[in-house]
C-alpha cells in the first residue's frame, strides 16, 4: 500500500480503487507527434487534439472535478481529486491540457460566479471542449499586477474593453479567458474588476492574439489585444471594484496553496517526465561520456547528481510535513513555497544536465543525434521561464518573509 493510500478515509480508498481499475483499463494511446513538456509549451493541433482526448476520457469517467458540486459538473465527493491525481501520476497517465483552467479558472468560477455562469462554463472546462487562459499580465502589470491598465468602460449592461495584455499562455487555442481589468482608474485596488471573455468568439471582433516566439523556438504564449470589444455584463465574476479580491483566489491557486481551501485544484497530473525530475539525470549520466569514460563514474559529477536528489526528495517531505497536523506552524508556509522551491529545483537539476551533456547540449530535439532526444537542452531554457510565471523568485521570496516570517514590507 502507497504512504498517500494508507491515510484514506473510506471514501477516498473505495474511490482510489476505482481510479486504479479504470486507469489500468484505459490507455492514452500513443501521440502520432512529440509532446511537449508541459502544457504551456503546446504549439500544435494535433499536440492538444491528443491531449484534449485524454481529458475528456478522464472527466467522463469521474477523475476530473472530482470535489466540485454535481450542479457544476463535479463529481460531488470529498477530498477526492487529490487521490485521482495521485492515481493518474502513478499510471504514468498524460498530462491534462487545460492546467489554467482547472488550476485557476474553475476555482475562481466556483467561489465568485453567479451559479448560472459556472454551471454553464465549469463542465466544458472539466471535459476540455473549452480551453481557458489567463488574462493579467501586461506590459506594466507583471509583480506589480494591481496596476493593470486595459480598461472596461460601463456602457449599460455591457462593458466595452480596450488594451493589451501579455505572455497570455494557451491564447492561441483558448476559448474562454479570466481576465482581469481596470473600471476606474481613480482607486488602484478598488479600481479592479473581474471577468471572463469568449475570446475565441471574439477573434477578429475586437480580439487579436499574437503568439510570442520563445528561445526554444516554441510559441507557448502569447499577446492578446482588445479594441472596443463588448462584452455582457453576465460575465462579471463578483461586484465591481472587487476585482482584486478575486484575482487572490486565482493567485492562490497558481502559486499552489489551492488546495488549502475546496475544492481542490483537479488541476490533474503529467506523467513523471524524467526530463527535469533528479533521478532522470542518472540514467543521462550513465548513457554519456566525460573525457571518454562513462559521466556516471565521474566523482564530481555523482555528487552533483545526490545534491539534486536530496534537495528534491527534501522538497517532497516538506510537502508531506504540511499535512501532519503540528508538524508545521505554519499551515501556508510549505504550500506557499511550493513554486519558488520546485522551479528553482527543476532549474537546477537542468543544469546539471547540461553539464553532464557537455557540448552535446548544443544539439537540440530536432536533431536525430541530440542525447534523450534533446530533451534536456529544452527543459533547461524553459525553466527560466517557470521560476518567472505565477510569481518570479523575488515576488514568491518576498511573500514568504512577509507573510510567513512577519518581516518588514519590501517598498
Ligand atoms: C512561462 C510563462 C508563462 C506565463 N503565463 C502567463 C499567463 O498565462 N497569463 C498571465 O497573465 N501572465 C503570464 N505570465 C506572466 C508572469 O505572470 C509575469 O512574467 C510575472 O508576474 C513577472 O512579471 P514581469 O514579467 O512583468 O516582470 P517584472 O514584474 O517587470 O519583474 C522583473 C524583475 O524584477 C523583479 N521584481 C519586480 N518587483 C520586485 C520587488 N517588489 N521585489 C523584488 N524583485 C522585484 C522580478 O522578480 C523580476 O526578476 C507568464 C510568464 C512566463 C514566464
Amino acid at each position: 500500500m502507497s504512504p498517500q493510500a494508507r491515510k484514506d478515509t473510506s471514501e477516498q480508498a473505495e474511490f482510489r480503487s476505482y481510479c486504479r481499475d479504470w486507469l489500468s483499463q484505459h490507455d492514452a494511446g500513443t501521440p502520432a507527434v512529440r509532446l511537449p513538456q508541459s502544457a504551456i509549451e503546446i504549439m500544435h493541433r494535433e499536440q492538444l487534439d491528443y491531449l484534449r482526448r485524454w481529458q475528456g476520457e478522464a472527466y467522463a469517467a469521474g477523475l476530473i472535478g472530482c470535489d466540485y458540486p454535481v450542479a457544476e459538473g463535479g463529481g460531488g465527493r470529498k477530498d477526492c481529486q487529490r487521490v485521482a491525481n495521485q492515481e493518474m501520476a502513478r499510471a504514468g497517465k498524460p498530462f491534462l491540457p487545460n492546467i489554467l483552467g482547472l488550476g485557476m479558472a474553475a476555482p475562481t468560477l466556483h467561489f465568485h460566479a453567479q451559479p448560472a455562469l459556472k454551471e454553464r462554463l465549469l463542465p466544458g472546462l472539466f471535459s476540455c471542449s473549452d480551453i481557458w487562459c489567463q488574462g493579467f499580465s501586461e506590459p506594466g502589470a507583471g509583480s506589480d499586477l494591481a496596476n493593470v491598465q486595459t480598461f472596461a468602460e460601463r456602457k449599460g449592461d455591457k462593458w466595452i474593453i480596450n488594451g493589451h495584455k501579455v505572455w497570455t499562455s494557451l491564447a492561441h487555442f483558448a476559448d474562454w479567458m479570466i481576465l482581469l481589468l481596470r473600471t476606474d482608474k481613480s482607486s488602484k485596488y478598488d479600481g479592479l474588476s473581474y471577468f471572463v471573455v469568449p475570446i475565441k468568439a471574439a477573434l477578429g471582433k475586437g480580439v487579436t492574439v499574437r503568439p510570442l516566439i520563445k528561445i526554444t523556438g516554441e510559441t507557448g504564449f502569447n499577446e492578446v489585444f482588445f479594441d472596443d470589444l463588448e462584452i455582457s455584463d453576465d460575465y462579471r465574476l463578483d461586484e465591481v471594484g472587487k476585482g482584486w479580491q478575486v484575482a487572490q483566489t486565482t493567485l492562490l491557486h497558481e502559486r499552489g496553496a489551492g488546495p488549502m481551501v475546496t475544492p481542490s485544484s483537479g488541476r490533474g497530473s503529467a506523467k513523471a517526465s524524467a526530463v527535469g525530475d533528479a533521478y532522470g539525470l542518472i540514467d543521462l549520466a550513465k548513457n554519456s561520456l566525460r573525457d571518454g569514460q562513462c559521466a556516471a563514474d565521474d566523482p564530481l559529477l555523482r555528487d552533483d547528481i545526490m545534491q539534486m536528489i536530496i534537495r528534491q526528495e527534501g522538497s517532497k517531505q516538506g510537502a508531506r510535513r504540511a499535512k501532519v497536523e503540528g508538524l508545521c506552524e505554519h499551515p501556508m508556509r510549505i504550500p506557499l513555497q511550493a513554486k519558488l522551491v520546485m522551479s528553482e529545483i527543476r532549474q537546477d537539476n537542468a543544469a546539471v544536465a547540461i553539464d553532464i551533456l557537455g557540448a552535446q547540449s548544443s544539439l537540440s530535439i530536432n536533431d536525430d543525434n541530440a542525447p534523450a532526444g534533446g530533451e534536456w537542452p529544452l527543459a533547461y531554457m524553459n525553466s527560466y521561464g517557470i521560476t518567472i510565471a505565477a510569481g518570479a523568485s523575488e515576488i514568491q521570496r518576498n511573500i514568504l518573509g512577509e507573510r510567513i516570517l512577519g518581516m518588514a514590507k519590501s517598498k
